[in-house]
């Protein structure tokens, strides 16, 4: 698996990105690939050929905005040990704290961060005893997690609804106002705070699933998105980004410590009861069965019923939006 983490690197490479955007802009302007050709703006070959073949190789760049610096592998030292990267012909140090990784692919430089791609050992991952559902919730958490063999169930996410209610207002009242920048700095605010939310909510089911040697099974998002009929549902419109974004996040995290993840058809994990699978009743947050009499949460029960489905696929078709992405929220370590 690629991840990409993001580090403040506190130096002024602003010489070396303006010479970089001139490299960018010769390359495609004379569709050359040789950083011979480009010597003369005195950036340093390596990164010069890296940013020549990423912008002249691509025939859609017409124009040449800001240019990274991209440092290729051969260009980088790693000192596991201490964790530190080194990039000698940019005379730059970088202390990490994130996890262990195989190798560096690449590293871009940019004004104020440098965002280095990393390769993750993905596996070691042992045979689940157990699995834990994964429930969007409808009723005021924003997800419940149950584990139908011992009945353990997690409630997260209580007060997320309530945040969401107040930032909408408020972007409503400053909306109205023509207030753009502040309700632009609102909405970025209330991502945070989601972002914030869904890394410890992640956490928590990953690490309840490790503990209990359990593996984890979450609905594919993508077929719901595609299904116009439950895309219009309440459940599935209320903050679908959010929720995929959290089922990203396990993803990721669950693949760092081996935990398996499945896939599951969300197809009537909401209506079917979780002990004999016959269609029941809804009543707001209660689930009543009518053949076999179970009365449970609704919640809970969909939760259970997803932990009890058969699986479609063991990765999330959409899942690749974490990888490479440089504003993968886990990793963003200033
Ligand atoms: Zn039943």
């Amino acid at each position: 698996m690629i991840l990409t983490y993001k580090l403040k690197h506190n130096k002024d490479f602003s010489d070396e990105l303006r010479k970089a955007k001139q490299v960018a802009e010769f390359g495609v302007k004379n569709r050359t690939l040789s950083s011979k050709d480009v010597k003369h703006f005195g950036l340093k070959s390596a990164i010069s050929n890296q940013i020549l073949r990423k912008y002249v190789k691509n025939k859609k760049v017409k124009s040449v905005r800001s240019v990274q610096l991209t440092v290729p592998n051969q260009s980088i030292k790693v000192d596991k040990k201490n964790r530190k990267i080194t990039i000698p012909c940019l005379k730059l140090v970088l202390n990490y704290q994130f996890p262990d990784f195989e190798e560096i692919n690449q590293i871009e430089i940019g004004k104020e961060y440098a965002c280095i791609s990393v390769t993750i050992p993905g596996g070691n991952e042992y045979e689940p005893e157990h699995w834990i559902g994964v429930d969007r919730n409808t009723t005021g958490h924003v997800v419940v997690a149950g584990e139908p063999d011992s009945g353990k169930v997690i409630k997260l996410g209580k007060h997320a609804q309530h945040t969401h209610t107040k930032y909408k207002n408020i972007r409503k009242r400053l909306q109205k106002r023509g207030k753009h920048k502040k309700v632009k700095q609102i909405k970025n605010r209330e991502s945070r705070i989601v972002r914030d939310l869904n890394h410890k909510m992640s956490r928590k089911i990953v690490d309840t699933a490790k503990s209990n040697n359990s593996g984890i099974k979450l609905e594919n998002l993508k077929g719901i998105r595609k299904n116009r009929k439950h895309a219009k549902s309440f459940k599935y419109s209320l903050n679908s980004w959010s929720f995929y974004q959290l089922q990203t996040m396990i993803e990721y995290k669950a693949k760092l410590l081996g935990v398996p993840i499945s896939y599951i058809d969300p197809a009537y994990t909401s209506q079917k009861c979780s002990r004999c699978g016959h269609i029941g009743d809804r009543n707001g947050k209660q689930f009543e069965c009518p053949a076999c009499g179970h009365v449970d949460h609704a919640d809970v029960n969909a939760a259970f019923n997803i932990a009890l489905s058969p699986y479609m696929s063991q990765s999330s078709a959409e899942s690749d939006v974490l990888e490479g992405s440089t504003d993968t929220p886990e990793v963003a370590m200033a």
